[in-house]
């Protein structure tokens, strides 16, 4: 069976005067129809980069130099761009961490949303005001809302308007770039649980990408967690919070210690990412980590198996 979504070994660095820099350094998932895969990192672990590659809309300095990403088994790095524009948004949708971004201010939201739809089908005008209402209504707006400006709504609104959009053409998978980062946190859930409703009724895949162990825990099927552009750990979300095994992992579940239990404040780990630029030998958390060892500083650890659907990159954990 052919996965929906398979990246393997993507590369993506940025050229910079003094050198390429590598922000995604040899990541591989597979993303299941139906399935929610949490992408979770600090500021600078490459999370949103990852993002921006399937799509490939990336542009310099930014570049691709390795890999392979495959939508449906077919090469989403080698198609031209006539294909990529179909592509983009009938097969792969995005939202972003501001939907203000990707509104038009000076459109109504109706006039935004019946633009993609006759952009990109053949369909009557009456056809794509009719969808564009069933949109709206879908993410729990007013289609009355179809004649309202972006600003004339709030936050949380145009974050749902954002989703719409990128629902327009009913795609397999959205990725969603901090969709929620912006807004306060009563919002915020509400916008989530419109997410999980909507990945149930439409059978949605999601790539969900944030900063935020709690947000994602809520209805990731899975998570990876990146450091400084390597995935560390990867899991099915139950497993990972029930037994993280990778230090960074655990530091970031910190007091995190039952999905269901009290959620208190994460613990947060001492000091920051490394410099990119001058990453040290071995493992790339190695300043961070209490449970280094002498083989962490001249070795760098590879993502492998350690139990069912389990995989992780640390020296001292083995299967
Ligand atoms: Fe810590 Fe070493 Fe494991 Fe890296 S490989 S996380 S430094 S124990
Ligand atoms: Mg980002």
């Amino acid at each position: 069976d052919v996965p929906l979504l398979a990246v393997e070994d993507l590369v993506v660095e940025y050229m910079t005067p003094s050198g390429p820099v590598r922000a995604v350094d040899a990541v591989s998932f597979v993303l299941a129809r139906g399935e929610v895969l949490g992408l979770v990192g600090e500021s600078g672990s490459g999370k949103s980069t990852v993002a921006q590659a399937l799509a490939r809309i990336l542009g310099p300095p930014a570049m691709i130099t390795a890999g392979r990403v495959l939508f449906e088994g077919s090469d989403v790095l080698a198609m031209h761009e006539d294909d990529l524009r179909r592509f983009r948004w009938r097969k792969m949708s995005f939202v972003l961490q501001s939907a203000m971004n990707a509104l038009c201010p000076v459109l109504t939201i109706g006039e935004q949303i019946i633009d993609v739809l006759v952009t990109h089908e053949r369909t009557s005008a009456r056809a794509a005001r009719e969808r564009a209402a069933h949109l709206l209504e879908l993410v729990g707006i007013d289609p009355a809302r179809l004649t309202s400006h972006p600003h004339e709504l709030s936050g949380g609104m145009r974050q749902r308007v954002g989703i719409a959009l990128a629902l327009a053409l009913d795609p397999p998978l959205v990725i969603m770039d901090e969709p929620t980062t912006a807004l306060d946190v009563v919002v915020q859930h509400e916008v989530l649980s419109k997410i999980a409703e909507l990945k149930e009724k439409l059978g949605l895949s999601v790539l969900f990408i944030t900063h935020d162990m709690s947000i994602v825990s809520q209805f990731a099927t899975r998570i990876g967690v990146l450091y400084a552009g390597r995935l560390v750990e990867m899991a099915p979300t139950r497993e990972l919070f029930r037994a993280p095994r990778h230090p960074y992992t655990k530091g970031l579940l910190g007091s995190f210690v039952s999905l269901h239990g009290p959620r208190r404040r994460l613990a947060g780990i001492p000091g920051s990412p490394p410099d990119l630029r001058r990453l040290p030998a071995g493992c790339a958390f190695r300043a961070r980590c209490a449970e280094a060892t002498a083989r962490c500083a001249t070795e760098a650890p590879v993502l492998r198996g350690i139990g069912e659907d389990h995989s992780t990159a640390c020296h001292l954990v083995s299967p």
